[in-house]
């Protein structure tokens, strides 16, 4: 089947006519084509984006809202569908997308549709002026946004749908490692009634397609989720055409736990926390820091909890872990396992492929456990992005807070504690966005979301994510 641009409302083939090929990472099967798109795709995506925008950018908030709202419902009422259209070209278990990534892409339409009514702008009265100012939050205009492939749907609606509901039009980009379901969403676009040409889906690979995004004139703001190198790369680009940049970049989280802590709970989420989505999730905690009273303990129960996990087809209601999103992924991480043992780490479990039964093509691995005695070591200071942990045990409190904040990163940090000054000191000195304390990945929608250091800068989530698509203007008025 060909996946194809959606344009102006439209299923449009790319100009050029070329496509590329989609591959299933259950089988390694090429099951797709998706296009190839060109500048000039790009240039009629912006097009119709600019011809949309002034009826849009006025529309009132009444009708922004129930049209994102509508859209949520049809996600909601189309769940299995895009489920089974996210396992398939993600390789992440059917259940995962079922739970997590299509009813949280739901969430992020009818969060921002009720957002966008609630979003007001201050005003500042300048006493003993006789004057008063109120600030316009305008549309940007034609905005580009662009996704990774790990929570597909996910972060790309997480983008979509502020940008639409502050009344900009959209020129965005999926991963082209997985466009299925951004291509599906057309057809709920149009269901929904969104006017023609306000979101506008183009295919293709990131240095032709989302080179040209980044690189267009007149698209004025660039919303980007990727990796650090590519982040930088669309900086160069954006910066010195002024265009206002979010950048949601890697991470490298430390997981810190006390002995203090509520041991089970912290068992079960760290499991989860390491090797959710085969640990394809930025906000994984692939650091496990342990102190050292209970690190032994730790160690026994954490290797043996995850021996447990089932690798399998995606679409096996047993497994736990899914494939890896490609084939060259997985020799990616593969190879960072080799690197952790070259530099002194112990493999305490998995570090190999897996062969399913009828799928002897997929990109399979076992979860892997890796214990080190530095922080220092390769493993631990570049993003890895698969199923790979490493664990290692500190001393004191300050301590722990060195090896976490001792890399380049800044996303998210989970602390395991029962003590509350040590919360606190900890929240304040962890050098990431987000910290987690007692759980993982419990997301509000209405909290800033991003990353420090090399993770990223801007914040997405709630008003935030509001105030990046709009364009902030002070009205000051003199009187009498
Ligand atoms: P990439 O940086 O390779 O790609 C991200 C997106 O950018 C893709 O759509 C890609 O297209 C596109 N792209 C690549 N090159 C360019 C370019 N020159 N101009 C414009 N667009 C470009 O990241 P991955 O897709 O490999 O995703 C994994 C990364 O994403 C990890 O580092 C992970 O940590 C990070 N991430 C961060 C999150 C956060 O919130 N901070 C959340 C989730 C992931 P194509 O796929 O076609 O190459």
């Amino acid at each position: 089947m060909n996946i194809k641009n959606y344009i102006n409302g439209e299923f449009v083939n790319p100009v050029s006519n070329n496509w590329l090929d989609n591959y299933n990472p259950s089988n390694g099967e090429v099951y797709s084509q998706i296009p190839n798109s060109s500048t000039e795709d790009v240039a009629k995506a912006y097009q119709s984006a600019a011809e949309a925008l002034p009826k849009w950018s006025n529309s009132t908030l009444e009708e922004r809202s129930r049209i994102l709202i509508k859209i949520s419902e049809l996600l909601e009422s189309n769940l299995e569908r895009f489920a089974m259209a996210e396992s398939k070209d993600n390789g992440k278990p059917l259940s995962l997308a079922k739970q997590i990534d299509i009813p949280r892409a739901a969430s992020n339409f009818r969060f921002f549709g009720n957002a966008i009514t609630q979003f007001a702008s201050e005003s500042h009265e300048s006493v003993g002026l006789n004057a008063v100012n109120f600030t316009l939050r305008q549309p940007i205009g034609v905005v580009g946004c662009i996704s990774p492939w790990n929570l597909p749907l996910y972060l790309f609606t997480w983008k979509i749908a502020p940008a639409i509901a502050a009344g900009n039009c959209v020129v965005a980009k999926p991963s082209e490692v997985t466009p299925m379901t951004a291509y599906l969403l057309g057809e709920i676009l149009n269901e929904a009634g969104l006017p023609k040409g306000v979101l506008n889906i183009v295919h293709g690979l990131g240095t032709t397609t989302g080179q040209a995004i980044i690189e267009h004139p007149n698209i004025k703001a660039i919303s980007f989720t990727g990796g650090t190198e590519t982040g930088a790369h669309i900086a160069r680009v954006a910066a010195p055409k002024f265009k206002k940049l979010s950048l949601e970049l890697g991470g490298k989280n430390p997981n810190i736990i006390f002995a203090d802590c509520d041991y089970e709970n912290m068992l079960a989420t760290t499991v989860r926390s390491s090797f959710a989505n085969q640990g394809q999730i930025c906000l994984c905690g692939s650091r496990i820091f342990v102190e050292e009273a209970i690190f032994e303990k730790f160690k026994k129960d954490f290797v043996q909890k995850v021996k447990q996990l089932q690798v399998g087809h995606p679409s096996d209601e047993n497994t736990n872990i899914g494939a890896l999103v490609s084939k060259s992924h997985l020799e990616k991480v593969e190879n960072y396992v080799k690197i952790a043992e070259d530099d002194g780490g112990k493999i305490l479990c998995g570090g190999l492929e897996v062969t399913i039964e009828g799928f002897e093509n997929g990109y399979y691995m076992q979860p892997t456990i890796i214990e080190i005695t530095t922080n220092d070591c390769r493993i631990n200071q570049e993003e890895v992005f698969g199923p790979v942990v490493t664990i290692m045990s500190f001393k004191t409190d300050k301590e722990a807070l060195q090896l976490a904040n001792n890399v380049k990163y800044g996303l998210s940090a989970t602390l395991w504690t029962n003590n509350l000054n040590r919360t606190m000191q900890f929240s304040q000195q962890l050098q990431t966005g987000i910290v987690w304390v007692n759980t993982w990945m419990l997301r509000d929608l209405r909290t800033p979301f991003g990353g420090a250091k090399a993770s990223g800068v801007g914040r997405e989530g709630g008003f935030e994510a509001l105030r990046f698509f709009t364009e902030a203007k002070n009205v000051c008025i003199k009187y009498n």
